[in-house]
């Protein structure tokens, strides 16, 4: 493999794109939004630029990583050359069915596809290309380039041959791939968003305030973030798909997202990324404070 498509440029993507190129890989990144683009690439570089200071990396390494990536957002162009495909668009499941249809008409035929979702069906997706059998979830963690896991997710028709091939490709690339199926939510999530969404059913019912109730799971649980800050830092409109797709997969009430994240989700209140959620943000500071809304 030498030529490797990532598709979306948000918070994952541009973290996706940074670890291929650092491993060698030569990166398309590709986005609808050019400012998503801009963003990626400046996210990037300093991120590279933290690496440098701490000596894990030299000034070398980091403008060879640079020149490995080109951005585009031109799909059908951007994935011509692929070998590989990672698509890491906004968590909709009909995005992704309409983004592989396109993807699977015009990248190469043995082109492997992956999808980076949280929680949606890798069948789903797969059902919708003429190669299901190379249709295969690799879910990377955040922020990608510190985090070692990768959840590797076989859909019902994923073959031997490319599940060997990613788990391969994921350990090549410095991270720790964990084979699983394709159920809901697969291990990472089914476990995880229940945990943060009784979170903020303890807070909509007034059982504690955000702090209080972060501070009880780091230092109770040894946990590094709360889950309210968590929440924050995955997004809550990425909380609530996925809290929507565990729902609707299983059929049961005890996966219902809480009014609460419903509420903030459609005031736009997104966490981290939009700069305000459980807690607020300052652009450029590391301190932030509960947000106004639960002070
Ligand atoms: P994000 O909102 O930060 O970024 C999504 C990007 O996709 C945006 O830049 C948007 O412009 C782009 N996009 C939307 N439609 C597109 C299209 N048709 N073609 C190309 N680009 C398009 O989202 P994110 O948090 O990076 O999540 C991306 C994926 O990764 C989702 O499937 C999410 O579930 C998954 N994921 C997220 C996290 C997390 O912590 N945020 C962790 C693991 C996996």
């Amino acid at each position: 493999m030498k030529y490797v498509s990532v598709i979306g440029a948000g918070t994952m993507g541009n973290g996706i794109a940074h670890v291929f190129a650092m491993t060698g890989y030569e990166v398309t990144l590709i986005d609808i939004s050019s400012e998503a683009l801009k963003k990626a690439m400046a996210t990037i570089s300093k991120n590279l630029d933290r690496m440098v200071s701490k000596e894990k990396i030299t000034e070398d390494t980091k403008a060879k990583t640079l020149a490995l990536i080109k951005t585009t957002s031109d799909l059908a162009q951007g994935v011509s050359q692929a070998d590989l495909v990672v698509e890491a668009a906004t968590e909709n499941i009909d995005l992704k069915c309409k983004i592989f249809t396109e993807i699977d008409a015009h990248a190469p035929v043995d082109a492997i596809l992956a999808s980076n979702t949280s929680s949606i069906s890798i069948t789903k997706i797969a059902s919708v290309t003429k190669r299901p059998e190379q249709v295969i979830g690799m879910h990377f963690m955040n922020p990608v380039p510190m985090m070692k896991l990768i959840e590797v997710i076989r859909g019902y028709s994923t073959s031997d041959e490319v599940t060997s091939q990613i788990m391969e490709l994921s350990i090549a690339i410095g991270k720790v791939p964990v084979e699983v199926n394709d159920y809901p939510g697969f291990v990472a999530n089914r476990i995880l968003l229940p945990m943060v969404n009784e979170a903020i059913y303890a807070l909509h019912e007034g059982v504690a305030g955000v702090k209080e109730i972060d501070t009880v799971m780091k230092l109770g649980m040894a946990h590094l973030m709360g889950p309210l800050q968590l929440a924050d830092f995955i997004g809550l409109d990425v909380c609530l798909s996925i809290l929507k797709v565990l729902q609707d997969g299983f059929g049961q009430p005890k996966y219902a997202p809480c009014p609460l994240l419903v509420n903030m989700v459609t005031a736009g209140k997104l966490g981290r990324k939009s700069m305000e959620g459980f807690y607020s943000y300052e652009a450029g500071s590391k301190v932030i404070k509960v947000s106004a809304a639960f002070a």
